[in-house]
């Protein structure tokens, strides 16, 4: 018998650019595993079996994925088996692989992170898509058609999702999508150094060839209507998302140079600013741009500013670090990049100059309060703090709200307090045979989630329209 093999206590390094070189570009920062590193990470994972009370890696997936079964085979050299795997539960797997929050679920419950750190399972599905998405993508069987048809509204992770599972099921499905381009926030909001746009075009490719048809330029609520739609189709699936910004409300937001952080993130990605001198989309940055807010979207615009050539770009973020809703992986990546953290620093309004653009902010200092009976801290101002911050641009990106187009239109659909669509375990709306999922039912939340209602909804349709609920 061979000697047990130590194992290693952290996960084998991500190659990366360096951060001098990569706030130059827009080109992906994580480089990804190569075969050599990912078998080696592969080896650390203790191969856990579910066992009564205890939590795993897998019950941390919102979608399911067999995780040891699918690491055993990278182990084993088997790539083409490991994304088989992964596959069966997971129709975008290069996506989740760069931007799932994995430390907050797979990676959450790893046993191996209760001594070392866990095993690195998001680099691992990432390395194998990589690795299929290099070879071309295999099809996996289909159910013959079955004469339904299913209209999907959004062509963002939710709505692909739907689509993909309920075309492999044999339904005749098409997206009907209002931007240009299909993928929803993966192509307008995330940055290219965080998720290339080939990555998702070829996710987006891989539904398509499942047969699943989709119509851009197609605003549901206005070119037609949710009605017109269930003359046609026999369900619907909802997957519009959250798109409408959040402002803070404060006077001078609506001066020149103070963008939604949708705006801002659109203007770079889907009409590729990032692409400039080639594509001459205008954008302000000027020298010191201020972001506010501490979440993904936050890091994602002052990290996009820095590469747009801001010489200060800061996140102002009201409570501390340790209560920022950013990936923890983001907030070090934006730190050794140079974005400056204004911490416990609330804006209270907006100046402008003489043109309308603006040119400062004033801010107060805040502390947070003793914790309330739910455990939160709150921050509250600190009398007397106030101070002006100079800025030649400002995004606010302190959330977004559920695109409310179509429960305008849509007359009985029953909508809560945030105008989200009311959905139950199932992803069934208020009105028979339209069904919905993603943030446009939670509001603001993870591609994976959505994901996985997208997988809830195409099951739920399925057994609708085939009789068994
Ligand atoms: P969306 O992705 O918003 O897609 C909805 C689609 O519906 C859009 O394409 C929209 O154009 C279309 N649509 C809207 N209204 C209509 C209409 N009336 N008719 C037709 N089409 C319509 N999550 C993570 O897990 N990790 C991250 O790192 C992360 N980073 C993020 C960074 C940014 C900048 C943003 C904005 C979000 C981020 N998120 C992240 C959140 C994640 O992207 C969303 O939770 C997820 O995309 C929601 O998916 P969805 O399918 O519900 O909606
Ligand atoms: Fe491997 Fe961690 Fe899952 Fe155990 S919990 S099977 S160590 S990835």
């Amino acid at each position: 018998m061979g000697k047990p093999q130590k194992i290693r206590e952290k996960k084998v390094p991500m190659p990366e650019q360096p951060p001098k070189e990569r706030i130059k570009n827009f080109n992906e920062v994580a480089l990804g595993y190569t075969a050599e590193m990912a078998v080696e990470e592969a080896k650390r994972c203790l191969q856990c079996k579910p066992k009564e009370g205890q939590k795993i890696c897998v019950d941390g997936c919102p979608v399911g994925v067999n995780i040891p079964e699918f690491i055993k085979h990278i182990r084993e050299g088997d790539f083409e088996g490991a994304i088989r795997i992964i596959k069966e539960k997971n129709n975008l797997p290069a996506i989740c692989g760069r931007v799932c929050p994995y430390e907050r679920q797979c990676e959450m419950y790893c046993t191996l992170g209760k001594r070392f750190e866990p095993v690195g399972i998001g680099r691992l599905e990432r390395f194998v898509a990589d690795w299929e998405l290099a070879r071309g993508v295999k099809i996996p069987e289909k159910a013959p058609p079955n004469g339904k048809k299913v209209a999907v509204v959004g062509s963002g992770p939710a709505g692909l999702t739907a689509a993909a599972d309920l075309a492999k099921l044999g339904y005749e499905v098409t997206i009907f999508e209002a931007l240009h381009k299909p993928g929803g926030v993966l192509i307008y909001g995330i940055p290219e150094f965080r998720l290339p746009k080939r990555i998702v075009e070829a996710e987006v490719e891989y539904v398509k060839k499942l047969g699943v048809k989709i119509e851009c330029d197609v605003v549901v609520g206005k070119t037609v209507t949710i009605e017109d739609l269930l003359k046609e189709y026999d369900a619907i699936f909802i997957g519009t998302g959250a798109g409408l910004p959040n402002w803070l409300g404060i006077p001078g937001e609506n001066l020149n140079g103070v963008y939604s952080a949708n705006e801002f993130l659109t203007r770079v990605n889907l009409m590729k600013a990032y692409l400039f001198p080639e594509y001459d989309t205008p954008i302000r940055i000027g020298e010191r741009v201020a972001t506010i807010g501490g979440g993904n979207v936050a890091m994602d615009c002052a990290r996009t500013a820095l590469r747009l050539g801001a010489k200060e770009s800061y996140i102002v973020y009201r409570r501390t670090e340790k209560e920022m809703p950013a990936r923890a992986e983001e907030i070090e990546r934006a730190k050794e990049e140079g974005v400056i953290f204004k911490l416990l620093t609330q804006p209270i309004r907006f100046i402008g100059d003489e043109k309308g653009w603006v040119k400062q902010m004033e801010c107060v200092q805040m502390k947070l309060s003793e914790p309330d009976e739910t455990g939160r801290r709150r921050p509250v101002p600190i009398p007397g703090s106030g101070f002006l911050m100079d800025v030649d641009t400002v995004v606010v990106a302190i959330g977004q709200s559920p695109n409310p187009l179509i429960p305008k239109t849509t007359p009985n659909l029953k909508t809560g307090r945030k105008g989200e669509i009311l959905v139950d375990e199932k992803q069934r709306t208020s009105i028979e045979k339209i069904f919905a999922g993603g943030d446009i039912t939670t509001g603001n939340a993870t591609v994976i989630a959505a994901m996985g209602a997208g997988k809830r909804a195409a099951q739920a349709i399925h057994e609708y329209l085939s009789g068994k609920s």
